[in-house]
């Protein structure tokens, strides 16, 4: 069995990792590290959960501790990219545990803030700032900071970032950093515009796949209930009171919907919060805050918004809405069964949902059980709908439903 100590790390990085209680490194750790090592591009495909941070964060840290030539201490010699405030401030936040021992200085910068303690942490100078790309091009532009000894460039969730439209953001980045350095990129799936991306910024890498594109956890039990949209919020309210439910992450399609199964939670007097991107920076934390302290027991979240949530033992995600694009699934359902824990998926499925699942399912490569609703609503009766309303279909749903009709027009 590989151990931390066999993977040639500073002896400070191991003891700050003993601190963490991490005794073995997980398999895209194993895998990346000694690559990362030797200085290597890298393109890992790996989810969240399974350990991915520290896979990049502890060679990077190893490499500019041990780095006795260019130090410049005013300016960032490694920068890591991340989609989401939340997600930089959890990356932030395991570059001071991996790297307290270490001489290196570790600053964030995101949106949606003050951006003035920024600038000022940024004159004072860092080792390595982790950003997302909109406010890392605003400070760059405004000459707060410059890219000329970075050696070292993550792009973590590089298919999120995609997603969140940032693709422009990036690519004026990474043209801007200097040729020599080392690009490592992470990504949970791998479609074509990031394969486009590695082929473009990457420079011979080392390839990791640690689950192929799109493969849900074994340690999630997965679980489709037929409901119509009126009865979304009655079944929600009946699963939420079995005690299973200790912490459980609701995903909602849009920021409204979000906002309306918290009102409705609340007249249930269950307390929960609502994120998404309408919300600021500081309900955000407050709200994530009190779901790690278990002070709500239920947080109900948009995708955008859900990508930094790292929270230990979230028994249950529920799928209110499906997600329109079918990786979603994989992301949300991932929320849970981390670390050797068993987690459960429940997943509500309207008449207008069911081309989202067939996607998701294709997507998947399975099929989710189906489950009554009377498991958990002894009373529920299923609503008939007529067929005219069977057919009609979200406009994503239209988008997704004409790309594989071309894809299998094209495959024949
Ligand atoms: P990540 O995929 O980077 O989001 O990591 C998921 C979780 O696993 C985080 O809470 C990490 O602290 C934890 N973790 C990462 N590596 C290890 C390890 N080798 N042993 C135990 N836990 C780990």
């Amino acid at each position: 069995m590989t151990r931390f100590s066999d993977l040639n790390l500073n002896t400070s990085i191991l003891k700050a990792l003993s601190e963490q209680s991490y005794k073995t490194p997980t398999p895209i750790q194993q895998q990346a590290i000694p690559h990362i090592l030797t200085g290597n591009d890298f393109l890992g495909i790996a989810q969240t959960g399974t350990g991915k941070t520290a896979a990049f964060v502890l060679p990077l840290l190893h490499r500019l501790s041990e780095d006795r030539t260019s130090k410049n201490w005013h300016l960032p010699r490694s920068i890591i990219l991340t989609p989401t405030r939340e997600l930089a401030a959890q990356i932030h936040k395991k570059l001071k545990d991996y790297g307290k021992y270490l001489k290196l200085t570790y600053g964030v910068i995101f949106g949606g803030v003050n951006e003035k303690p920024q600038i000022h942490m940024l004159h004072k100078g860092v080792d390595v700032l982790v950003a997302t790309p909109g406010r890392f091009l605003d400070l760059l532009q405004q000459k707060c900071f410059s890219l000329k000894y970075v050696q070292c460039c993550v792009l973590d969730e590089a298919d999120r970032m995609l997603d969140m439209g940032f693709l422009p953001d990036i690519e004026r980045i990474v043209k801007q950093l200097p040729q020599c350095r080392q690009t490592l990129l992470f990504s949970a799936t791998l479609p074509k515009a990031i394969e486009h991306l590695s082929d473009q910024f990457l420079n011979h890498p080392v390839r990791i796949d640690i689950t192929p594109p799109a493969t849900a956890s074994k340690d999630v039990e997965q679980s489709l209930f037929f409901v119509q949209k009126s009865q979304k919020q009655e079944l929600l309210r009946n699963i939420l009171k079995h005690d299973a439910c200790r912490r459980v992450l609701v995903f909602t399609r849009t920021k409204f919907a979000a906002d309306r199964v918290c009102k409705g939670l609340k007249k249930g007097e269950v307390a929960s919060s609502a994120i998404h991107g309408d919300k600021s920076q500081r309900e955000r934390e407050r709200a994530l805050n009190k779901f790690k302290l278990g002070t709500i027991r239920v947080l109900v979240a948009t995708d955008v918004a859900s990508r930094g949530i790292d929270v230990a033992d979230i028994t249950h995600v529920i799928n209110y809405d499906l997600p329109e694009e079918p990786h979603g699934y994989v992301h949300r359902i991932g929320r849970t069964g981390r670390a050797g824990n068993r987690g459960c998926a429940f997943s509500f499925c309207d008449s207008e949902e069911k081309s989202l699942l067939k996607h998701i399912e294709k997507c998947i490569q399975k099929e989710i059980p189906v489950t009554s609703a009377k498991v958990f609503w002894p009373d529920f009766e299923p609503i008939r709908v007529p067929e005219s309303e069977k057919t009609k279909k979200t406009p994503r749903a239209r988008f997704y439903n004409a790309k594989f009709a071309r894809k299998k027009r094209s495959s024949a």
